[in-house]
């Protein structure tokens, strides 16, 4: 009889035991592919006027693209950090990238809760965020902003120097991790490109690109920036007719380059440099000369990302990951791409914090579909907590995103964002000031149709009606008829301010910290193309 127990018992543990087996297996792989600065009006799916990015497309014709995605902060280390830990920048600490302190890494994670649900983390490529990753099984990440050829990647073991160009070489290194992982468990991969970040370098595949092709203008190249914060700025240091360096515009080779690699490299840009140097363009015919450099090199390095996506889907492919894997594609924040006569990021303008985010999840999301609610990196870490299967903790402050993924395309239109919307206004907060392109601190809110900034330090307010002017350029707030809307906003951006806990004080900087940054500051400036 005690026998019959013991054998009934355990042949119901081991059912047990392949019932928990089967639904680990089941947890899907998570990819998430993400790059830096690349704003949504340089990918064609997203009606980009000014090039074509036809693997990103596929992945948004398989998937689902969200068109108001934003930062909560646009800068490259606080948007990582709200990633990681489904936190604002006040609540995680990582605040700016040039002061304040690195990232805690002690802090809860999302990659750390994956880890502890049975998955396989690893992080390889751009970090950006000082202290060591933790929370990884594998990591390899480019020292502080990495360089874009022949790359170096430090992780546990040490630093190694790959000879290559960095977006193929992230890539190459991706895949090698793919190939080697416990094939057991399920994986969570961040892949993280450099590019197109500033220098914007671009890659062998791609440097002739664009040769004696005139890309459009942006509307507002040459914008006055009257009655708006940028007015007020005598420091602001973002304009294309006055803030690339040499480098920026490619008018000196990189030093990081191998002798071939320098060689191609000077091959492309010789006629051009040469014509410049002999018959410099002066006043409009330099701003319109530096944009042409600049949106070619951009778009350029978008190219090799754009490659390297299709090489890794047709490695999901090949290796018969297509259908358990969650393919997102997204990127720390927007980028000006010389609108109001910028590049950089940072304001809460459209352009700056409108992130790409497209997400391929087979037989969840229905392919080709578009989402319109307002969503945020914020919440990204309970969106791929849902997705394992695993809660959320009560003090991240982001919503899963993972409802409205499985929203089929009707029921996108049928539902009323009126009355329920997933979510009726953003919170968004730039602190960095001092910091790189000396951008005033400000905080706002936007909803699906208004936004109101406040710029705290200089005392000002701005207030945009998004659907009659798209560009922001008509600053309303002394506009009388608008008046019922900008009270219904303060009063919502106090509210906001409230529920996330926002301190009523900044942060400042050490001395120390302030005359570290004077001192990165001024070799910049010696390096500017005047
Ligand atoms: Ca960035």
């Amino acid at each position: 009889m005690n026998k019959l127990i013991n054998m009934s018992l355990g042949l119901i543990c081991t059912a047990l035991v392949q019932t928990a087996n089967a639904s680990e297996q089941q947890q899907p792989n998570i990819l998430f592919v993400f790059s830096d600065d690349h704003a949504t009006h340089s990918i064609s799916a997203y009606g980009s006027k000014i090039n074509q990015t036809p693997n990103i497309d596929k992945l948004a014709s398989e998937g689902m693209l969200f068109r108001n995605a934003f930062a909560t902060n646009s800068i490259c280390g606080p948007s990582r950090a709200v990633i990681l830990t489904g936190k604002h920048s006040h609540m995680n600490g990582f605040m700016n990238n040039e002061w304040g302190g690195d990232f805690d890494g002690s802090q809860q994670t999302f990659p750390k809760l994956l880890q502890k649900a049975g998955y396989q983390t690893s992080l390889i490529g751009k970090w950006h965020l000082y202290s060591t990753p933790t929370g990884f099984d594998h990591w390899e990440i480019l020292p502080g902003q990495g360089r874009y050829y022949n790359p170096r990647f430090k992780s546990e073991t040490g630093t190694v120097e790959v000879t290559g160009y960095t977006t193929d070489v992230i890539t190459d290194r991706a895949l090698d991790w793919l190939d080697k992982r416990d094939k057991n468990k399920p994986f969570m991969l961040m892949y993280q490109h450099k590019a197109p970040h500033r220098e914007w370098a671009p890659g062998p595949d791609h440097i002739d690109k664009y040769k004696g092709i005139e890309i459009p203008e942006p509307a507002t190249l040459y914008d006055d920036h009257k009655g708006r914060a940028a007015s007020l700025s005598p420091d602001l240091e973002m304009s294309i007719s006055h803030f690339l360096t040499k480098a920026d515009l490619k008018l000196e080779p990189p030093a990081y380059l191998n002798e071939a690699q320098a060689a191609n490299w000077n091959r492309a840009y010789a006629a051009e440099n040469k014509a410049y140097f002999e018959n410099k363009p002066q006043g409009i015919a330099r701003t319109k000369w530096r944009y042409q450099r600049y949106i070619k090199d951009y778009l350029r390095s978008v190219d090799s990302i754009d490659d390297n996506l299709g090489r890794v889907m047709a490695y999901l492919k090949e290796n018969n990951l297509e259908e358990n894997t969650i393919v997102i594609y997204s990127s720390d924040q927007g980028f000006f791409l010389g609108d109001h006569g910028w590049f950089d990021k940072r304001w809460m303008y459209e352009d700056s914090i409108n992130m790409p985010l497209i997400v391929k999840w087979p037989n969840n999301i229905q392919p080709g579909s578009e989402n319109t609610d307002l969503v945020q990196n914020l919440d990204f870490a309970q969106t791929f907590l849902d997705i394992a299967g695993v809660n959320a903790p009560s003090d991240m402050q982001g919503k899963s995103l993972v409802p409205l993924m499985k929203e089929r395309q009707e029921q996108q239109a049928q539902k009323s964002r009126e009355t329920q919307p997933f979510r009726d206004a953003i919170y968004y907060h730039f602190y960095e000031n001092p910091g790189w392109a000396f951008v005033p601190r400000h905080y706002g809110v936007r909803t699906d149709r208004y936004k109101l900034i406040h710029f705290y330090k200089l005392g000002t307010w701005e207030f945009y009606d998004l659907k009659n002017d798209p560009d922001e350029l008509n600053n309303l707030i002394a506009d009388a008829s608008q008046s019922a809307h900008i009270a219904q906003l303060k009063k919502r951006l106090t509210q906001l301010r409230s529920e996330y806990q926002v301190p009523a004080e900044d942060p400042e900087p050490t001395l120390m910290e302030r005359f570290k940054f004077w001192m990165m500051h001024k070799g910049l400036s010696s390096q500017l193309e005047d």
